[in-house]
This record gives structure tokens, sequence and C-alpha cells, in this order.
């Protein structure tokens, strides 16, 4: 069974991020572990990290990733950047190990100007840093990105690449299916280019590295290399390559999670958690 959630605030303490998941009917759920937009990130006191793990017991919700901060490029030829970068993303990941989350997405980055080589490698010896920085079981999860100009991550032999790289069990992978479409990996959602990209996943990382998917429709076109997330059913992937996804066996079983606009323009809404539910309902009675 597929796992539906979302993004959610985990504004006023971690903890919220529960209460706010019920609201809107979300199983699972992704936060911002601290500001997406600041380079430093406080941690949890003892007393937020249970009241945290009682919320979490609670609700019987999860599982709970957390998303990285914005500002982060492990591929950037600057090296000050980078360092800043390796130290955001160790924070993010210490607070995901802290309060026991799942792990932490983050964007793979982007070359610029330079050499695309060259930033791979950047980004691979970076994730290491992190990973060094932060013993223990969360995962660091790479998000596949909508691609254009230098930035890194697109395809899956691209982010292959990279898994190869780092070669750490604790490195996984988040699919994005916006950025996919936008990247032109998924171009259509026809039920073979579905088993065709699973397959492509699956040669260059092993598709069980594939730990969750970001469930977003698009509102710009295939091949256009735009992150612009749509609401379910809103956007040029459409519920139709929904309902194709939720039918592949091997997509539907992983946490789906929405980042999307909201039909309200204040995020992932019942509504939107609602659509998919009842596609996976549709999928069932296939
Ligand atoms: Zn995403």
């Amino acid at each position: 069974m597929a796992i539906i959630g979302a993004h959610v605030s985990a504004a006023g303490g971690l903890h919220n991020c529960f209460a706010n998941a019920e609201a809107i009917g979300a199983e699972c759920l992704q936060i911002f572990g601290a500001s997406p937009r600041q380079w430093t990130a406080n941690l949890p006191s003892a007393a937020a990290v249970k009241q945290f793990k009682a919320e979490e017991k609670r609700s019987g919700l999860g599982p709970v990733f957390l998303h990285a901060a914005y500002l982060v490029n492990l591929g950037s030829s600057l090296s000050e950047l980078r360092s800043k970068s390796v130290a955001s993303l160790a924070s993010h990941l210490k607070i995901v190990e802290l309060i026991g989350a799942r792990g932490l997405i983050f964007h793979i980055g982007s070359a610029g100007k330079g050499s695309r080589r060259e930033a791979i490698e950047l980004v691979a010896h970076g994730m290491k840093s992190v990973l060094d920085r932060v013993p223990g079981k969360a995962q660091l999860i790479m998000e596949n990105g909508a691609g254009g100009g230098g930035k890194l991550g697109a395809t899956p032999e691209e982010i292959g690449e990279i898994f190869r790289l780092v070669k750490n069990k604790r490195v996984k992978v988040c699919l994005d299916t916006q950025h996919a479409f936008a990247a032109g990996v998924l171009a259509s959602y026809s039920p073979e280019e579905i088993r065709a990209t699973v397959k492509r996943f699956d040669d260059a990382l092993g598709w069980e590295n594939v730990v969750a998917l970001h469930a977003n429709d698009s509102q710009s076109r295939s091949g256009s290399f735009h992150d612009r997330h749509e609401n379910i059913g809103e956007g040029y992937i459409g519920l139709g390559g929904f309902r194709n996804l939720a039918a592949d066996p091997d997509i539907n079983g992983r946490p789906w999670i929405l980042e999307v606009p909201g039909f309200a323009n204040d995020g992932p809404d019942a509504r939107n958690v609602a659509i998919l539910k009842k596609i996976f309902g549709q999928a069932a009675a296939v």
C-alpha cells in the first residue's frame, strides 16, 4: 500500500508537524528541521526531541523526512559555499538523527558554469563529509532535479554516478514527479515509460534505493527544465499520469509526499491528499 503524505509546517515546534499532517489527512510527512533560507540550524533540545517522539507515537504517522535548506550547493566551484553547504546539511542530518526521522532530502546542486565532471566529484566528496560528521542511521537522500543549465542529477544515470562515488548504504534517492517531467525523464507518464524509468533507476543505483516520491503535478511543460509544482490533476502530468504511477507495482508502495501549492495557495492541503488517495482507490479497482 502507498503511504500518502505531504510537506507540512513544523512552525512553533517540530512536534507540531503531526497535528498539521493529521489536519489534512497526510499519513507520512516531510518538514524543514530548520529554516530553509538560513545557513545556520539550531538543534532541538532534549525536551523538544521528547515531545516530537511522543507526538509521533500518539499520531502513528510516518515515516518523517526532512528537507534541506535551499541555499545548499555541494557542486559549487566556490569552496566557501561548499563548506557552508556541508555544514548546513550536517546540521539538518543531525536533526534527523536526533528525532529519529528517516532521512534528509536535498537538491543535488549545480555545476554553474564550471565543469560538470568536477562538480559531480565535489558533490560526492561533500556527501561523504556530511555522512562522516553525522554517524548513525539517518539517510542522506538525493532528489532528482529538473535539469537545465549546470543543474546536476536530473537523470537516473547521473544520480547513479554520484551514488557509486559516495558508496555508502545511507545514501538514498527521492523521485520528484514534477522534476522528472520537466527534465524530460518522464515526459508522457505512460505505463511503458514509467516501467522504463524504474528500469533506468534500477540499473543506475538499484530501485530499492529510491525510498520516497515527491508527488507534484507540473505547471511547466516537459523539457522546460522549470521547477514549478502544481496541484494534482491541475497540471501537465494530469490525473491520468498519476493513475499510471499508482498502478505501477514498483512505484506505488513508496511514501508519496505532496509539495504542491495547494488550492488556497497555502501549501499541501486536504484536497490534494484526497485526490491522491482516490487515485489509489481507482488504481486498486482496475
Ligand atoms: Zn521535490
